[in-house]
């Protein structure tokens, strides 16, 4: 039997339109708008695509939204002193400073720079040790990771005493989604395992996995049958492998795999994301979510 595909798409705009609620309400009761600043240093063209993505998202939910873009020749001091006003701007609830930055800057200094309240990327130290203990400590759940457990806990997927393995330990997505899965509560409670370049049997670990969650970056590495038949397959995988003529505008576009072979997978799994279209689309979605949060916790309404 084929898999149920699990859109991204279609529970990213679910969520948007719940945080749209929420952010009315929280404007007409409270007098609460939640707001986020985009920091863009220079002009790199996939940095401007990604931050205006995430304004016209900011946008769109009613937020107090600045794009402030600054030139490629700030110096660190400059940048260190704009990130001060924002954390002391009550207006404010969320920093975000696209990455990468220029050469001449440390990023580490200028992320350790941002308020750990408004930190809503979840990558600040702070939040990372939140995270690990877990409960109403965790803040901000980095925004991938906390997209992830939303599409396992809204495909109805039962993740208490489920054995979830994780394939990377990236810090932005392996390390955090295990954390997040093995935490006592719910949509979570599970027995994790995480796999990486030293683990010697990787097919008998994905074979064992209720949950199969795939973050490695190397295309089509978990074979069909490794998979356990009616398991739930998240692939984080995003895969240039070749360019296409779009339909749409006659415009070469890069063609997108991840790290699962769809096609063969969703005749074994019980649940799969595709890619494109999968993991991609939440992550500005819990960036928003994140947003409201802070502002929330900020007014003393969370
Ligand atoms: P990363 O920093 O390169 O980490 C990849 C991890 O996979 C590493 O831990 C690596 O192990 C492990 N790995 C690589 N090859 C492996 C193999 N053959 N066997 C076992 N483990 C292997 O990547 P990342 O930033 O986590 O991203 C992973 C993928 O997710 C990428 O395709 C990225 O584009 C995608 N991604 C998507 C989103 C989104 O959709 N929003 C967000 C973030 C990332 P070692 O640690 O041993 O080297």
């Amino acid at each position: 039997m084929s898999a149920k595909i699990i859109s991204g798409t279609e529970v990213a705009s679910q969520i948007r339109e719940e945080l749209k609620q929420e952010v009315t309400a929280l404007k007409e009761k409270q007098g609460v708008v939640p707001g986020l600043v985009t920091i863009l240093v220079g002009h790199n063209p996939a940095s401007v695509s990604y931050v205006t993505a995430k304004q016209k998202t900011a946008h769109e939910l009613g937020f107090h939204s600045i794009q402030d873009d600054q030139p490629e020749d700030i110096s660190e001091e400059n940048l260190l002193k704009l990130i001060d006003k924002y954390n002391n701007d009550p207006k404010i609830h969320g920093i975000l400073v696209q990455l990468p930055l220029p050469k001449h800057i440390d990023e580490k200094k200028v992320l350790n720079a941002i308020d750990p309240d408004k930190d809503v990327d979840g990558f600040h130290p702070v939040n990372v040790g939140r995270l690990m203990i877990g409960g109403k400590e965790a803040k901000f759940l980095p925004c991938t990771p906390a997209g992830i457990q939303e599409l396992i806990v809204r495909s109805g997927f039962e993740t208490a005493g489920a054995e979830v393995v994780v394939v990377g330990r990236s810090n932005i997505v392996g390390k955090p989604i295990a954390n997040i899965m093995l935490q006592k509560g719910k949509g979570a409670n599970s027995t994790v395992t995480i796999v990486h370049t030293g683990t010697k049997d990787l097919e008998a670990h994905c074979k064992r996995a209720d949950i199969l969650i795939v973050a490695a970056g190397v295309p089509g590495l978990v074979k069909p049958e490794w998979i356990k038949p009616g398991a739930c397959v998240i692939d984080v995988g995003v895969n240039r492998v070749g360019e296409k003529k779009s339909e749409k505008t006659g415009k070469m576009v890069p063609i997108l795999k991840g790290d699962v072979d769809f096609d063969a997978a969703k005749e074994i799994a019980g649940a799969i994301t595709p890619v494109p279209g999968g993991v991609g689309p939440m992550t500005i979605t819990m960036l928003m979510k994140n947003t409201v949060k802070s502002a929330k916790l900020a007014a003393g309404l969370a």
